[in-house]
């Protein structure tokens, strides 16, 4: 057999040194040793880091949207992103222009259908109730069920008008007639009361802006500690997500919560134009290195942009270095310098240990960072 490429000494997080035959876009053999011809090789000699490709769970990548918008490639392949999942730019309405677009992209692309039919065309798009139709939102996760792989619903003050807690009921009973699809929970300033949030949300069910610095957020800013109805949902297993954006990570909370034993499973960029361009979000590898200042492990890091993420959507051939699964890869270095990192709210840490792709292979393919 004649592999596509061959990746030689690739070096893991955890220091070993791996090699990755690839073949028609699968992993076709890992081992410290892997022998055979191919056509192609890259040999890493134990200098750069391998993973499996990072994933980025909150994302808005649909670019003929005005208010959150991107380019897919933009802050996926060109990131070291080899997969991106679009937090709820779009409901069932205009996902299919969205999934027309998306499939013609470098980057792996999949969504969480706004629960609200025209996903976020204004900011409050659950202040109207009867833009949530559950028969709509059925289809969609029907018809495009390669795509959509989840359901989004946006819990803060300028989103749901005057309906209070009334949207999240509504996902919760679209997510129980649908197989229970992962269901992902944006929140920021109240209404609702994160507490009445919480109580509403069932473990495996996804919190992004975990760590947004805002009265409503997680962290009683008196006391210094996280709230008790914040980690008992915890506890009960609802999934703390990053999801940074341009309000909603601070420094101090997820400090704080770290110290108290409470850490997002996955870390994502909540990016789009505007936060990429002129900050503070960049891109992914910013948002890990601000999780390593708090005081995550990259090993941890790297699990929570990989397997975790893949656990949580339910990604079936991603985030693991398995034969079978896809030849989905970052390559990348972490070394030391300095630079300096600004959270949503301005306050700033100085990063001594800075991570930043190399290349980036998705389904076999191989694109050069560094260019
Ligand atoms: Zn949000
Ligand atoms: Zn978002």
């Amino acid at each position: 057999m004649v592999y596509d490429l061959l990746i030689k000494n690739g070096k893991l997080i955890g220091g070993q040194t791996i090699d990755i035959a690839i073949l028609d876009g699968k992993i076709a053999e890992t081992g410290v040793f892997v022998e055979g011809e191919s056509k192609e090789q890259i040999d890493l000699k134990g200098e750069s880091f391998i993973s499996p490709g990072w994933i980025d769970d909150h994302v808005h990548c649909f670019e003929k949207m005005t208010l959150y918008y991107d380019f897919p490639d933009e802050i996926g392949v060109k990131k070291g992103v080899t997969t991106v999942i679009d937090a709820g730019t779009t409901g069932a309405e205009n996902i299919h222009e969205f999934h027309d677009l998306a499939v013609q992209a470098k980057t792996n692309v999949y969504a969480l259908v706004n629960i609200s039919k025209w996903g976020i065309v204004e900011q409050d798009e659950l202040a109207d109730l009867t833009k949530i139709q559950k028969e709509l939102v059925k289809k969609t996760l029907t018809d495009l069920s390669d795509f959509v792989i989840g359901i989004k619903a946006r819990m803060s003050k300028t989103v749901i008008g005057e309906n209070g807690i009334k949207p999240l009921e509504l996902a919760k009973e679209i997510q129980k007639e649908n197989n229970n699809v992962p269901l992902m929970v944006h929140i920021g300033s109240a209404p609702p009361e994160l507490d009445d949030i919480l109580e509403h949300m069932s473990a495996g069910d996804i919190l992004t802006h975990c760590f947004n610095g805002k009265a409503n957020g997680i962290l009683d800013s008196e006391k210094g500690k996280i709230k008790d109805f914040a980690t008992a949902a915890y506890n009960k297993g609802i999934v703390f997500d990053i999801g940074h954006g341009t309000d909603s990570f601070n420094f101090t909370v997820a400090e704080t919560a770290l110290k108290e034993g409470i850490k997002a499973k996955t870390i994502s960029t909540d990016i789009y134009i505007r936060n990429r361009e002129n900050g503070p979000v960049y891109d992914l590898a910013t948002t890990m290195e601000k999780l390593r200042v708090a005081g995550y492990e990259w090993s941890e890091i790297i699990n929570k942009v990989t397997a975790a993420p893949a656990e949580s959507f339910h990604l079936k051939r991603k985030g693991h270095l398995v034969t079978g699964y896809d030849a989905d890869l970052t390559i990348f270095t972490i070394e030391e310098g300095s630079k300096l990192l600004t959270d949503s709210n301005g306050f700033t840490r100085e990063a001594a240990e800075l991570i930043k792709p190399v290349k980036t292979i998705i389904g076999g393919v191989v694109y050069d960072n560094q260019l």
